[in-house]
């Protein structure tokens, strides 16, 4: 009997695992040129951590579990709540700034499309103890210069603020949980429950539609920025909040980033954002387009620590390498060896094993190990695209072996203490 996979997952093969790899490889040597240090945390955590901060509405979206103990546990379905657990308990006392980046699969339980997955994976990175505008302004161009590194060319950056809506709430004396539950329906992008819940939480009519006014702004700086001005008037902290925004983008600016659509309706799923958010979208990819969200939160005082500012962000990886091949860039890396040593029947066997061993302190080769002849050999060896094979018979005794190039044909005789050297370059 044969076994499918779980609903959601998928199986990657040797081709698309390279893919995988040389581009994971690429966005962490990004990461690491900006400061960032790779940390891990486990797959599954407490289920209370997952739902701390982003509500009890989560759990329908999580595996969860009760382990033989008795404890109800939950595999990540992202990864800043358990980066900040980990901060928590190990790194509180660290100099300032932090700048910490992960790269681990994530579980959600989700309706499978194009694009979303029950089992994906994500790659981030967290800033904690800098609320500064250059602080946040910093993650921004760190995911920017990510996707420029790997060569996408479609996509859209949208940057925004949570804050300036939290803080026109806050002054109508809205409580915090209130307004998560309302950054929650934005998010959803639900209008008519958006003016029903406003309605109920007591807002005048001219408060209603100066919310739903900001909510629709979005576009070129100069133009959103005055739009808002206005429609903000007499709402001190709000207007604070835009001018904290524009503080990022001027940073934002020095980083070399000015193409951006400064978007004040971005509300962002999750309950912990507080200022900036952005995110950022691969215009080719359709529904499931949104290949980064990110922004600055407060969350270490849920976990019982102190409160730190942080910003950061989360890449959908497997969306990534969806847009890169969309965008038609060349995704390489390395897949198996593209050398081969046969030996010229048993007898030569273990001097073939001898000359594999001696040419992987350099190169990647593989040995014949299915005793076929030397003609089946090699004709393996071409279907796989190796590039040499070295064949190994009577010519050891004068410690010599022959080198065949598989794409020429083109064969001749190769001291054994040269053959290292010739494959090398
Ligand atoms: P979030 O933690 O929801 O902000 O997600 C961060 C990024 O992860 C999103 O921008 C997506 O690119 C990606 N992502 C979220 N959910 C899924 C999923 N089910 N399958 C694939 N990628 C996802």
């Amino acid at each position: 009997m044969k076994y499918s996979r779980p609903r959601g997952t998928r199986d990657f093969l040797p081709e698309e695992m390279a893919a995988r790899r040389s581009v994971e490889q690429r966005m962490r040597r990004v990461f690491v040129r900006f400061g960032y240090a790779e940390v891990a945390t486990p797959t599954f955590e407490h289920l209370e951590l997952i739902t701390a901060k982003s509500g009890e509405e989560i759990v329908a979206h999580l595996y969860h579990f009760k382990d033989k103990g008795g404890r109800d546990l939950a595999l990540r379905p992202e990864l800043t709540a358990p980066v900040m657990r980990l901060y928590v308990n190990e790194l509180q006392s660290s100099p300032k700034p932090l700048r910490l980046y992960y790269f681990g699969n994530c579980f959600r339980y989700e309706r499978p499309q194009a694009g979303r997955y029950r089992e994906f994976w994500q790659a981030g990175v967290e800033l904690i103890g800098s609320s500064s505008p250059e602080a946040q302004a910093e993650v921004i161009a760190l995911a920017k210069a990510v996707l420029d590194e790997l060569g996408l060319r479609n996509y859209e950056l949208h940057v925004g603020s949570v804050g300036v809506l939290r803080k026109f709430l806050e002054e109508r004396g809205i409580a915090e949980g209130e307004q998560c539950r309302i950054m929650g329906i934005i998010d959803k992008g639900d209008e008519e429950q958006l003016e029903e819940e406003l309605l109920k939480l007591g807002l005048s009519e001219e408060d209603r539609s100066a919310i739903a006014g900001v909510l629709e702004l979005k576009g070129e700086r100069s133009a959103v920025v005055s739009r808002a001005e206005e429609l903000l008037a007499g709402r001190e902290a709000a207007l604070n909040e835009l001018r904290e925004l524009e503080g990022i983008l001027d940073a934002l600016e020095s980083f070399g980033v000015r193409e951006y659509t400064l978007n004040l309706g971005i509300a962002r799923g999750l309950d912990y954002y507080t200022g900036m958010v952005f995110e950022i979208y691969a215009s080719k990819l359709g529904a499931e387009k949104q290949i980064c969200g990110g922004g600055s939160y407060s969350l270490a005082e849920t976990f019982g620590g102190k409160p730190v500012a942080t910003s950061g962000f989360a890449f959908g990886f497997d969306r990534i390498m969806l847009a890169l091949e969309k965008d038609g860039v060349e995704l390489g890396g390395e897949e198996g060896a593209k050398i081969m040593v046969i030996p010229f029947g048993e007898e030569y066997l273990d001097r073939a094993i001898e000359i594999s061993a001696l040419l992987r302190r350099s190169v990647a080769c593989e040995l014949e190990v299915m005793r076929r002849k030397v003609k089946k050999a090699l004709s393996y060896a071409s279907s796989k695209g190796i590039d040499y094979v070295v064949l190994v018979g009577e010519e050891t005794e004068r410690g010599r072996v022959l080198l065949k190039d598989m794409r020429s044909g083109e064969q001749r005789e190769v001291d054994i203490e040269e053959l290292e050297r010739e494959l090398a370059g």
